[in-house]
């Protein structure tokens, strides 16, 4: 593929100038840019890159342009740094690097790029052994696919790179939602990870089929195991419940409402040897109505909040089922309890489980705090790229 060179030349990017009194919007290098903090635009519309400007014409950032999307400008430089091909493959390549030591005989699955935490706003990869899987979240970004695409090439010799393409901000910012891939056979794949085998298929998948995120807390959840009847709540493709099975719990019961997730779920106990009860039910009602008692339990629903507005709903969800998970466990048993929603902060899931405890009538305490993997850095002036919160309790 040939990159798209010219769409950095300085007369093909749009101007932002930035409104008086929002200097702050972009001095703390926060990367998204959003409409309501610009003056005026000027130059090409269809420009894949913009340069943020300030009254008097002075550059203070440089990034991917979305002439759709609130979020006007996806930053990738601030200040004197230039904003070059050079530039992106340089972070695509450091970006890679900086997973190596994750990839050994026992794993070869991991994100590779993860958005702002990678200084790459808007893009995310994901390594499945041969497969790798590209979201691409703003049209800026997708214009520079090439350039993506030769770097991945070069540095990972892939036999398919699969473009999802399913992202809701795809929709809006008028870019293809059908699936693309470059390479040869189907994208699906088994990969390893902590020397267990799963199956995943990007493209059937939920995700970009496969929960990456939570590979250390699998790993903690093996170590925990030993001897333990477990419950994997919100299982999808039973990753926690092979681990628990790895070590050595004394039986599994995976429950998803996805009848294909819950498919693979049985698969993949048996790809590692392993027995488990799998069901397709809903966790908000079988929470409340088996009968049986735990003493691992895991619990990691999908993100509930999927705005600001939307928080104070998925509070009330992940109350409801904490609350009564709570009361499956046996006394001294364990629980891994998660929020994946972007939007619901460290501090209120905490206050979260306060209330689920109290109305349980059990006395917890946690143990340790819980969050996603090296994998997924996060950039301190994006800390919404930390959406996986988590905690390991002790309930009494
Ligand atoms: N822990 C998993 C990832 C969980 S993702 C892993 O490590 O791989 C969240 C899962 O919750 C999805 O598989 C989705 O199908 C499931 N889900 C969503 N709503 C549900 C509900 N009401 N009851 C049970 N499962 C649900």
């Amino acid at each position: 593929m040939k990159s798209d060179d010219d769409a950095f030349a300085r007369d093909r990017r749009r101007q932002l100038v930035l409104k008086r009194g929002k200097e702050r919007v972009a001095a703390n290098r926060h990367p998204w840019i959003f409409a309501g903090a610009l003056h005026a635009e000027r130059g090409p519309e269809d420009a894949a890159l913009a340069d943020l400007v300030d009254a008097s014409g002075a550059r203070i950032a440089s990034g991917f342009y979305s002439k759709q999307s609130q979020i006007r400008l996806r930053a990738l430089t601030f200040g004197d740094e230039e904003l070059t091909p050079e530039l992106l493959d340089a972070r695509i390549t450091r970006a890679i690097a900086r997973r190596k030591p994750i990839f050994d005989d026992a794993t070869n699955a991991a994100r590779l790029i993860h958005a702002e935490g990678d200084d790459l706003s808007s893009i995310v990869v994901d390594r499945y052994d041969d497969v790798v899987v590209v979201e691409i979240g703003s049209r800026g970004a997708e214009r520079l696919k090439p350039l993506i695409v030769d770097a991945l090439r070069r540095e990972l010799a892939p036999r398919v790179i699969f473009f999802k393409n399913d992202l809701p901000a795809r929709a809006l910012e008028q870019l293809t939602t059908t699936a693309e891939q470059i390479g040869d056979g189907a994208p699906r794949t088994t990969i390893r990870e902590s020397g267990l085998r799963f199956h995943v298929d990007p493209a059937a998948g939920q995700k970009t089929g496969f929960f990456l995120d939570q590979r250390e807390n699998r790993r903690l959840a093996r170590t925990l195991a030993t001897g333990k009847r477990a419950l994997n709540l919100f299982s999808y493709s039973g990753a926690f419940g092979v681990y628990a099975a790895a070590g050595g719990a004394s039986s599994v019961t995976n429950v998803d409402v996805s009848a294909p997730a819950i498919e693979t779920a049985r698969e993949n106990h048996a790809l590692n040897g392993f027995d488990a009860t799998h069901l397709v039910a809903d966790a908000f009602q079988y929470v409340r109505q088996t009968r049986e008692q735990f003493d691992l339990l895991i619990c990691d629903p999908p993100a509930f909040a999927k705005s600001r507005h939307d928080v104070e709903r998925a509070a009330r969800g992940y109350k409801d089922v904490n609350l009564f998970a709570m009361r499956l466990v046996s006394p001294g048993g364990l629980m891994m309890t998660f929020s994946c929603s972007g939007h619901m902060s460290l501090d209120l899931f905490q206050k979260v489980l306060f209330a689920a405890a109290l109305d349980a009538g059990r006395r917890v305490s946690f143990v340790r705090r819980l969050g996603a993997g090296p994998d997924h850095p996060v950039s301190i002036y994006c800390p919404e790229g930390e959406y996986l919160k988590g905690f390991l309790l002790e309930i009494h």
